[in-house]
């Protein structure tokens, strides 16, 4: 490498180019052709190209003046170090400290394959505004060498799944080394032996992702394997890999000299470092409950799914092998380790979710409609609060927006509002800006940005045909449609996400007949695309692919509807910029919050999703299209039905519109509907609005928590231990009763009287709370949410405390009234933390 392109690799050692497309763009003007071939893999590229190629870009000034304005970027934003930009700065402490961050995958870049889906990309999104925000973050993960798997599908539509392992030089990571140049290695503890495990680091703009690797000299060869595959493996593999990830990602944390002060379990896969922060506490002087106290003060976890996939959960036999160390390690007998992931539901088997919401203080869900659902699933946690007043938070996924919004947008957006990415949040910059685009630009950017994407679609089904070895002729001919002549463009439908059964992919072909005909209109040209993975080991899943690929070769459907193999990033990235419609049918309510439609909608295309996950709050009337579930009992039924509303929809609305062509040859309703979806969608479902919220709503009260409970050696913990016993014995007997009467009316202007006797048994009065809390009932006889008051104690007689309202309640209109009494500690994380309420 020439003296004047050595800081190519730096470019090339940074995931900054995972969001840059300026760093992407320099590589791929050296040698495009190349850069394709390599997967969009910098590292491989540098060590590919030829020497007379780079010899001649030295020599070449345009170039080196484009590498000097990059590398300037680069530069400007390694250099912008840790401070806080001003937005975070108004909402973090001044000592705010390191948040650690924890997931099974991380979904960056393609470069980078450690990701299967949704939550690894919404991880590597994570991560990347965590960087644009200068946070103090550091993410840990595993190092799987063969990631998850590429899939072939065949010409029968049978999904072919290829774990390959890779070079690890040739991925964007280091290993860590110590002081002395020897790799730096930790040790996890399982049955009858410890592995051995090795660090990679992986910069992510201003951050580090530490990833955990065994495959290290020393270990069995079973063991090397365990952090071989995403998701493979069975159950033992399983809690192998999230001992690892959990037990060994504290410990390499310790070893690097990091202390976070807010740990982020996403997922229970990586529960397991509640364990592992007990033991130290232990180790420390802790009792085992004041220990699980003061660990669970200072984390945060977030579920990210209702389906049953995605909750481990571990024989008993198989959770007692591999916990027996760390409860002979905390000196703890084994079933009361084993407890924590036990249920009343579930007696024996050890939970992960169970383990993360008892080990956790602050919990979130990922949408409004997920927090009820998932607040419902694990009520047993708080099982006297009502559901709807359940501590469970939720934060709405966001994504992030130069990872995902299209080059061209982009470019158009340096070009014409320069400072638009530190305005993500900013809803009239969005609006303004633009609702200014006028109509028929708007349409033909989008227009471009869709032959792109076809281009790009039509090269990747090729090759795909090819391999199946379909004739030339033949692919030319299925291909047809994929190239649009001017005034004669096919609107694109597309359905691109993971195959799991709840996504109903087929939903759309119910009624084959009439999809078809909506595909076969020659005035109308639509064509579908379809791209997703399915699990290996979802045979379901794999069934949904092989009714789309049959379908797709049917006479009708020939040529208008696709099966795209092997979905990742970059053609995530393609199909969300290009399409005109994002279609999502996803059984109601399972989708936790769904991102891909945001990507799709931020880049201008219109969704047209069944109103659950984030579709459920971004939807807003002229934004896209919204089909409403069905509350039905038999399944067959409400798909019916759904089916039927989604095909009317794309029959009476979403095609005409869309060909409604003006006197100028676009279609002025559907450029309005798309300027809405961009400015409702982008300013608030990006992945900084959702950090801000994280921030705001669980790392600073975590980190304020947490601190808080490790005082003066953990006393203030050990305290609220005892304080937390005291009351779950007492509670049982406590009882509350009215001593005045009930009047018959109050009459406007009389107070309410309420003396509530309350038996304490041995509680002082101070550990309860009373309120009685109002309900409006409304003339139709509907209720809605009142107030709360707050009722005050004096001393009765024989450990009784009377309360009675602090403040007399005058509100007038009908009311419907109850008292509620609930412990109450000064230093619980939340009001009703303990889970325990009682009702007059
Ligand atoms: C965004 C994204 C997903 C997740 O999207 P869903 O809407 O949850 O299906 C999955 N895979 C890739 C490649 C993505 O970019």
């Amino acid at each position: 490498m020439p003296e004047s392109l050595s800081e190519l690799k730096a470019l090339s050692e940074n995931l900054l180019y995972a969001w840059d497309r300026h760093i992407r763009g320099l590589f791929w003007r050296m040698d495009t052709a190349l850069w394709e071939r390599c997967g969009h893999n910098p590292k491989v590229f540098l060590r590919r190209i030829s020497q007379q190629r780079i010899d001649e870009l030295a020599g070449n000034a345009a170039f080196l003046e484009e590498y000097q304005y990059v590398l300037g970027l680069f530069r400007t934003y390694r250099d912008q170090t840790s401070r806080p930009s001003a937005l975070v700065a108004e909402k973090l402490d001044s000592e705010q400290g390191l948040i650690a961050y924890f997931c099974a995958e991380y979904g960056l870049h393609e470069s980078l394959p450690l990701y299967s889906g949704g939550l690894g990309i919404l991880a590597g999104d994570h991560c990347k505004a965590a960087s644009g925000l200068g946070l103090p973050f550091v993410a840990v993960g595993l190092m799987y060498r063969q990631g998850y798997f590429r899939q072939q599908i065949e010409r029968d539509g049978s999904q072919k799944a290829l774990f390959q392992p890779h070079d690890l030089r040739d991925l964007p990571i280091t290993l860590v080394c110590d002081d002395n140049d020897a790799p730096l290695q930790i040790v996890v503890p399982l049955p009858g032996r410890d592995v051995v495990v090795q660090i990679w680091r992986a910069e992510i703009g201003h951050l580090a992702l530490y990833l955990l690797d065994t495959d290290v000299e020393g270990n069995d060869e079973a063991d090397c394997s365990i952090t071989f595959q995403l998701y493979g493996g069975d159950k033992k593999r399983r809690i192998e890999q999230e001992l690892v990830l959990g037990v060994g990602g504290v410990r390499a944390l310790r070893a690097l000299g990091l202390e976070p002060s807010v740990w982020h379990v996403n997922e229970g896969h990586a529960a397991f470092l509640m364990v592992e922060r007990c033991r130290e506490a232990i180790a420390a002087g802790t009792t085992f409950e004041a220990g699980l106290e003061q660990v669970a003060a200072a984390t945060v976890f977030t579920t990210h799914t209702p389906v049953a996939a995605g909750h481990d959960v571990f024989e008993h036999d198989l959770a007692a092998a591999y916990l027996a160390p760390y409860a002979k390690a905390m000196n703890l007998p084994l079933e009361q380790l084993l407890a924590l992931g036990q249920s009343e539901q579930n007696q024996t088997a050890f939970n992960m979710t169970t383990l993360a919401l008892r080990a956790s203080r602050y919990q979130n869900a990922v949408s409004r409609i997920h927090r009820g659902v998932t607040a419902e699933m694990e009520a047993h946690i708080w099982p006297q609060v009502p559901i709807d007043e359940s501590p469970l938070q939720y934060v709405t996924n966001g994504v992030h927006v130069q990872t995902f919004l299209s080059r061209q947008w982009s470019y158009f957006f340096d070009m014409h509002a320069p400072g638009w990415r530190a305005r993500q949040c900013d809803h009239h910059f969005w609006h303004d800006l633009v609702a200014s685009i006028p109509d028929q630009q708007f349409w033909l950017q989008r227009m471009s940005i869709k032959a792109d994407m076809l281009d790009y679609v039509g090269n990747c089904l090729a090759r795909q045909y090819r391999r199946q070895g379909v004739g030339e002729a033949h692919i030319e001919r299925r291909l047809a449609m994929l190239k649009p002549t001017f005034g004669r463009d096919p609107m694109v439908l597309v359905f691109a996400r993971r195959f799991a059964t709840y996504k109903r992919a087929t939903l759309l072909l119910r009624d084959a007949a009439r999809l078809a005909a909506l595909l076969n209109d020659p005035e109308r040209p639509v064509i579908l695309l379809f791209a997703g993975k399915a699990h290996p080991a979802d045979e379901p899943g794999q069934a949904l692919i092989r009714a789309l690929v049959e379908q797709s070769q049917q006479p009708e459907f020939a040529g208008k509807l696709f099966v795209l193999e092997d979905y990742d990033l970059a053609m995530g990235r393609q199909l969300v910029a290009g399409a005109d419609v994002w279609l999502n049918t996803p059984l109601y309510p399972m989708e936790a919050c769904g991102t891909s439609g945001q990507k799709a909608g931020l880049n201008g295309a219109l969704n047209v999703s069944v109103l659950d996950g984030w579709w459920g709050e971004g939807f807003q009337g002229d934004n896209g299209w919204a089909i409403t579930p069905y509350n039905h009992s038999d399944p067959e039924q409400r798909d019916h039905y759904e089916a039927e509303d989604l095909l009317d929809l794309l029959e009476d609305e979403v095609i005409p519109l869309y060909f409604n062509r003006g006197h100028f040859g676009y279609s002025p309703g559907w450029v309005a509907r798309a300027k809405a979806s961009m400015y409702t969608v982008l300013p608030h479902f990006n992945a900084q609005r959702m950090l801000l919220n994280y921030i705001e709503n669980l790392y600073i009260p975590a980190t304020r928590h947490g601190r808080r409970l490790a005082r003066d050696n953990g006393k203030p913990a050990a305290e609220l231990v005892a304080w937390k016993q005291r009351v779950a014995d007492a509670w049982p007997g406590v009882t509350l009763s009215r001593s005045n009467g009930r009047p018959e009316q109050i009459d406007s202007g009389e107070p309410l009287e309420l003396h509530i006797e309350v038996q304490l048994q041995g509680l002082s009065a101070e550990d309860l709370r009373l309120e009685c809390v109002m309900t409006r009932v409304r003339d139709d006889g509907e209720t809605e949410a009142g107030i709360c008051c707050l009722l005050a104690p004096e001393n009765g007689e024989n450990g009784t405390a009377i309360y009675r309202l602090a403040e007399p309640i005058e509100v007038p209109g009908r009311y419907e009234y109850q008292v509620r009494a609930y412990p109450h500690h000064p230093m619980l994380a939340h009001p009703f933390e303990t889970g325990l309420m009682r009702w007059l």
